[in-house]
């Protein structure tokens, strides 16, 4: 008799979240890349939730293991380590193709291959969809509007767009990825979604990636200095992970596929009334007793301005008619709500670092 436990004793694990269970018939094989990344853990929990077998792809380059710990081992799942420059060979149904860095200190770290991801990455993931009949849907991003004249951005506007600034190898990036979209679609019949995502926050952003609400929340919950990049009057409207996962899904599910739909909240503000809004809310939830109160001595966080970075949007905020009418989807959780989320999110984060 061996000495060392039964081998079924480490296969059996009944510590998974819910996952409903689908007939076969039901049951889509959806690749998600990027799927270790902010949106994308989201995304595989939801369509996990929903009973589909989930594979996800992903570099780890600006994403996470973690994010996904909740459901390594678990039947409907697979973790692939790898990028989507190179070919992948593998049998899917449908692809939400996310894989590509989306906060600007991220993307701006290696401008070359921000733009290798999405073109070479789009035009792999199309070839896939291309050979295996997989509907595609494309994360494509605001930025495609770039400085914008029109405001609100409806999709009919064609944009304004710095084509060698230091933003460029995003927005020219999705902007290639987008023309690549169509081009399979008009030429070889792919079944293609295009969703144009407006600035989304929410828990599992990570507390570096120097966008605007991890920024804020981690500087209040540390008593630092909030940074307002240039004078604090360029505008962005702030949209819930949660009502993002539910657009992307009614997209990819939807007929609806001659053109990009915007997804975004039109809940806009001025950066400085942002950090005004998250410093009262995080001392809000301090003085209830929702979050732990700052070490004793050290005193509240001060809006500080720093100046402003090159081509910085001056405003953006999503026309959603669109999506209201082909999609029926329009945000239901209120930025209130969602910052608060995301700010006991960031204070567990730091409790546990400590
Ligand atoms: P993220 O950086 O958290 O996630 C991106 C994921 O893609 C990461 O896990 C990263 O490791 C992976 N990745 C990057 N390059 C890769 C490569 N070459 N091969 C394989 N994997 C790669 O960003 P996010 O906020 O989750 O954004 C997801 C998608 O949504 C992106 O395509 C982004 O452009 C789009 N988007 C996001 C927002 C937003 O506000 N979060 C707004 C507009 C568009
Ligand atoms: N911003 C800021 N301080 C920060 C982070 C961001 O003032 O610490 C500003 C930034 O200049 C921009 C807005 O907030 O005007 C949104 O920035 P983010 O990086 O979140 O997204 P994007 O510029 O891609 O919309």
């Amino acid at each position: 008799v061996p000495d060392w436990p039964s081998a079924v004793s480490f296969t059996s694990r009944t510590t998974f979240p819910p996952v409903k269970k689908l007939p076969k018939a039901q049951k889509r094989r959806v690749l998600v890349t990027g799927g270790a990344g902010f949106v994308g853990s989201h995304l595989v929990d939801r369509l996990m939730f929903l009973g589909h077998d989930v594979v996800v792809l992903d570099n780890f380059f600006s994403g996470s293991k973690s994010t996904l710990s909740h459901w390594v081992g678990h039947p409907n799942f697979e973790l692939v380590r790898g990028d989507v420059v190179e070919p992948l060979l593998i049998e899917v149904d449908q692809i939400y193709h996310l894989a590509c860095p989306a906060s600007p200190k991220a993307y701006q770290i290696n401008a070359v291959k921000t733009l290798k991801t999405s073109f070479m990455g789009t035009l792999n993931m199309l070839g896939l969809a291309k050979r295996t009949k997989a509907r595609f849907l494309l994360s494509s991003t605001s930025e495609v509007y770039g400085s914008p004249t029109v405001h609100p951005q409806p999709e009919s506007y064609w944009g304004n767009v710095n084509p060698n600034g230091p933003r460029s190898c995003y927005d020219e990036g999705k902007r290639v990825a987008e023309a690549l979209t169509y081009g399979y679609a008009r030429q070889d019949g792919v079944d293609v979604r295009v969703a144009r995502i407006f600035n989304c926050f929410g828990p599992r952003m990570s507390a570096d990636d120097g966008r605007l609400v991890s920024n804020f929340v981690v500087a209040a919950l540390k008593g630092e200095p909030l940074q307002v990049y240039g004078d604090g009057e360029a505008t962005r409207s702030l949209m819930f992970v949660h009502d993002l996962i539910s657009g992307l899904i009614a997209l990819m599910e939807s007929d609806y596929s001659e053109g990009p739909v915007n997804i975004g909240s039109p809940d806009e503000g001025s950066v400085l009334s942002w950090a005004s809004t998250i410093l009262a809310l995080v001392k809000d939830l301090r003085a209830s007793g929702s979050i732990p109160p700052l070490p004793a001595g050290q005193k509240e966080s001060e809006i500080e301005f720093v100046p402003a970075v090159v081509d910085d949007p001056p405003r953006r905020k999503p026309d959603i008619t669109l999506a209201k009418e082909v999609l029926a989807w329009e945000p239901r959780w209120t930025v209130m709500a969602g910052l608060e989320e995301t700010i006991r999110y960031f204070a567990g984060q730091l409790a546990e670092g400590e």
